[in-house]
């Protein structure tokens, strides 16, 4: 057993794996000093509105309120918000931070949470190009409601992976005109596959948005008027020019790892760490920051999800302490993926990860409700996709989970 009492816990990042990193140590019975410092001044909220009910007006700011925060004080930490880290330095075992309040200052610590999350990706050249936005944050999507309450449609959305998705549904469910650009031939490829992407494709143009797939964006048409600019339209690659007042860029999230470069951990798309989320002695990560070695595939993850920053946060918490207490590492962390979306009345499941084949096992994609399984490269299942079907969305992750055979699936969720 190590001989620190009461540990030093910093955990960089106040949002949702930070935060159930925090509870889950205090869970645990920990008397852990406990900082938490994040570079936004809000609490801590859930960002999956933003782009929903939040970004359409039908949630108030109070609801975003990240459960285990609502009460700050109950979880026992010191809070430094409107705080960034700056640097990290694994020798002295101080974290660097700068606010506007407190100016520079170095925390030491005993175990470090990582968990800095993601930023969305910016279009390439496009700085000072105005009327663009991105959804990561709350004074995002403040933004861009306030934008279109301003200047109203059309709105051009670039990317149309799920952010991308739920921004236009929801502007298309206000009646605003919206169009969709794609530069792969189907949304969600990355994630899903052609086919499934297509079917979103098609509800998106069901409802009225133009949906343009496999076209890039060359640039904007900008309307000057000497002290200020408003874009116009977008240029596309096929020479055509769309119709735009405000433009939204979903094409990705970046991992925030900047404040840890020549601090000794392996930088590649986020934090690199082993199964037990370790990334360096008493240091570990969590949430869309961590890139892990997934026991289960067998492959190092980054997984982009909601409810990952959850687990792995609280996973993350757990294994720091029985690191600090010098006990062996709980079981890897090698959970089955999952993630909704909702665009328009679908609600879109998925559990696991995409494969090279796939069957439906329930339902009618045309009719909107319905569940598909996915085989991989050895016909063994990895993924079961929902729509509109939440009880398959659920015995798919378990059946998964338990590892079931593709017989046993086909029963389950037939
Ligand atoms: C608009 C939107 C909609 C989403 N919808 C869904 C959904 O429907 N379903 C789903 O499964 N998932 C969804 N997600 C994904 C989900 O919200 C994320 O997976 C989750 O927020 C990840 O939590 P995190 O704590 O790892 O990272 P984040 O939530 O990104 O939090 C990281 C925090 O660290 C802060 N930070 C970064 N760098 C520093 C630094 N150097 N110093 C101090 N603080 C720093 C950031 O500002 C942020 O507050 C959505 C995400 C967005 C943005």
């Amino acid at each position: 057993m190590s001989d620190i009492v009461a540990p030093r816990i910093v955990i960089v990042g106040a949002s949702l794996a930070g935060v159930h990193a925090a509870q889950a140590i205090r869970r645990a019975g920990s008397d852990a000093t406990i900082t938490l410092i994040g570079d936004e001044t809000d609490q801590p909220y859930d960002r999956p509105p933003l782009s929903k009910q939040y970004l359409a007006g039908e949630w108030d700011a109070d609801k975003l309120a990240l459960r285990p925060s609502k009460d700050p004080e109950s979880l026992g930490v010191d809070w430094r918000l409107g705080t960034d880290a700056v640097g990290l330095d694994l020798d002295t075992r101080t974290v660097r931070t700068l606010s506007m309040a407190d100016g520079a200052d170095e925390i030491g610590f005993d175990g470090l949470v990582i968990a800095t999350g993601a930023r969305a990706r910016r279009l390439p050249g496009t700085e000072g190009v105005t009327d663009l936005h991105v959804v990561r944050s709350k004074a995002d999507s403040d933004r861009l409601r306030a934008a279109v309450d301003d200047r109203g449609g059309p709105i051009a959305v670039i990317g149309a992976g799920f952010i991308g998705g739920e921004v236009a549904a929801t502007f298309r469910s206000q009646g605003h005109d919206v169009v969709m650009i794609e530069a792969a031939d189907a949304p969600l490829t990355r994630v899903l596959d052609a086919e499934a992407g297509m079917l979103v494709a098609e509800r998106h143009r069901a409802e009225g948005v133009d949906v343009r797939l496999g076209v890039g964006v060359e640039g904007f048409e900008i309307d000057d008027h000497g002290d200020h600019q408003h874009v116009r339209g977008v240029r596309l690659g096929d020479g055509s020019v769309v119709e735009a007042r405000t433009v939204v860029v979903g094409i990705g999230a970046i991992p925030n790892t900047e404040w840890l470069g020549g601090s000794g951990l392996e930088l590649d798309n986020g934090v690199r760490a082993d199964s037990t989320c370790l990334a360096a002695p008493g240091v570990v990560v969590a949430g869309d920051v961590a890139n892990w070695d997934h026991p289960r595939y067998g492959r190092s993850m980054r997984v982009e999800q909601w409810d990952n920053g959850v687990d792995q946060g609280g996973y993350a918490g757990r294994r720091l302490l029985a690191d600090l207490a010098g006990e062996p590492a709980p079981e890897p962390f090698g959970p089955v993926p999952w993630f909704w979306s909702d665009q328009y009345d679908w609600k879109i499941q998925f559990a696991g990860v995409s494969g090279p084949t796939k069957e439906t096992v329930h339902g009618d994609p045309a009719e909107g409700r319905f569940a598909q399984l996915y085989l991989d490269v050895d016909g063994a299942p990895c993924g079961v996709l929902a729509v509109n079907r939440p009880r398959h969305a659920i015995k798919g992750r378990q059946a998964l989970t338990a590892g079931a055979s593709v017989e046993e699936i086909r029963d389950t969720l037939a």
